[in-house]
């Protein structure tokens, strides 16, 4: 028999392990680690939302649902739209629920990919934006953002990019892992590119709610002669700390999502029934709750911010999501090898920059969604560790 390796798909073969996950096995090795490493809320799922769960299970709702997800939670998430962004959705054919956004972003690429097309995606970036373009037969084109542009992207570093099999433009603001946002200034020049060159916009919007001070979220689909053009991305995981429901959705053109629920009925047939019964009850109650998280996260972010900063590291403030993207080139080490270093002297973990792509590299991504003690006791060893590791 021929080795497996070589009988594996190419597409596969082609990506590597999440850099991730790497660190978080290292980690749970350890004792006293504190792990600055995971993108993943440290609160626990609000109760009012575990309870409707809890009551649903009581009321016998265990079965499968509608494939493009229960109409309530369809109905909720179009009403979320309208209040939030003034955008009309047709709960019964412009919405998908599906389990995270994670899925949400791979049926959307299979949908639209035909082999060979190009997907533009502005790095550093999440780490499936990459491999989900390339599982779908696409080829990921990465264009770097710069630190100097707040890790914005203009129309200008994305224009030499651009050839004749650029199909689609994927975008994740508030971004992981550099908490840059885009103004509407910046999504009104990418929507002009967008029309220019007639690409489809995928835009990931699962921070879309956690932007501090005077940051403000602008949906992309909101933007003139945006919405048909756009899908847009989201889910429950960071924002109301609901990460093990599995709970996201896409919305978009009706065709649009017509093709995904093709994908998503014979891949996945639906969402689990009991997290959308709780998806359903954050969005009806669940703000107050966000927005406690939100401000907590706030404070982190402002004590780790001003910690690397009296470190000495150059490092970008960020305006969204739970993550800080310090630059470490100054110690000498790369991405890599400083996160190495970092955990083996002094137990804390953290995720080279390097993950996010090439871009990346240089610096390290650091979450703050974890408690203040932990933040400060992790900046005491990270400064440790700079004043005796300096190469
Ligand atoms: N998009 C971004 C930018 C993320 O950071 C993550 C998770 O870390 C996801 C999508 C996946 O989220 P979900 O839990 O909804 O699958």
């Amino acid at each position: 028999m021929s080795k497996w390796s070589e009988r594996l798909s190419p597409q596969v073969q082609s990506i590597a392990p999440s850099g991730i996950r790497k660190f978080f096995d290292i980690a749970a090795k350890m004792q006293d680690v504190i792990s600055l490493g995971v993108g993943e809320p440290d609160f626990v799922t609000p109760w009012s939302i575990r309870e409707s769960c809890v009551y649903g299970l009581e009321q016998g709702y265990t079965s499968y649902t509608a494939n493009r997800g229960t109409p309530e939670l369809r109905q909720e998430i179009a009403k979320h739209f309208e209040r939030r962004h003034n955008l009309n959705y047709n709960f019964e054919t412009d919405i998908l629920v599906t389990v995270g956004v994670s899925e949400a972003l791979d049926i959307a690429l299979r949908a639209v990919i035909a082999p060979g097309d190009e997907v533009l995606i502005p790095e550093p970036c999440y780490v499936s934006y990459q491999a989900c373009t390339t599982l779908a037969g696409g080829v990921p084109i990465n264009v770097p953002a710069k630190i100097e542009n707040e890790f914005r992207i203009t129309p200008e570093e994305l224009e030499p990019y651009v050839t004749p099999k650029t199909k689609a433009i994927l975008i994740g603001y508030p971004n992981n892992p550099t908490g840059a946002i885009m103004e509407r200034s910046d999504l009104e020049k990418i929507a002009d590119f967008a029309e220019k060159y007639d690409l489809i916009v995928i835009s990931d919007e699962i921070y879309g709610d956690l932007t501090y001070g005077n940051a403000e979220h602008v949906c992309f689909a909101e933007l003139p002669n945006m919405k048909d053009r756009t899908l847009v991305l989201n889910g429950f995981s960071k924002a109301y700390a609901m990460t093990g429901w599995r709970i996201g959705y896409a919305l978009g053109n009706a065709d649009f999502i017509a093709a995904m629920t093709k994908i998503h009925q014979y891949t996945m047939l639906c969402a689990p029934i009991t997290a959308q019964i709780a998806a359903v009850e954050a969005l009806r109650h669940g703000e107050k709750y966000m927005k406690k998280m939100v401000a907590e996260y706030n404070r982190r972010r402002k004590l780790i911010y001003d910690g690397f900063i009296k470190m000495g590291l150059e490092c970008f403030e960020p305006k969204g999501a739970f993550y800080i993207f310090p630059n470490i080139s100054s110690t000498g080490y790369n991405s890599t090898e400083f996160a190495e270093a970092l955990i083996n002297a002094e137990h804390v973990a953290l995720v080279p920059g390097g993950a996010f792509g090439k871009s990346g590299e240089g610096h390290v991504r650091c979450s703050y969604a974890t408690s203040i003690n932990k933040i400060s006791e992790a900046l005491a060893r990270i400064e440790n560790f700079l004043k005796n590791h300096r190469r």
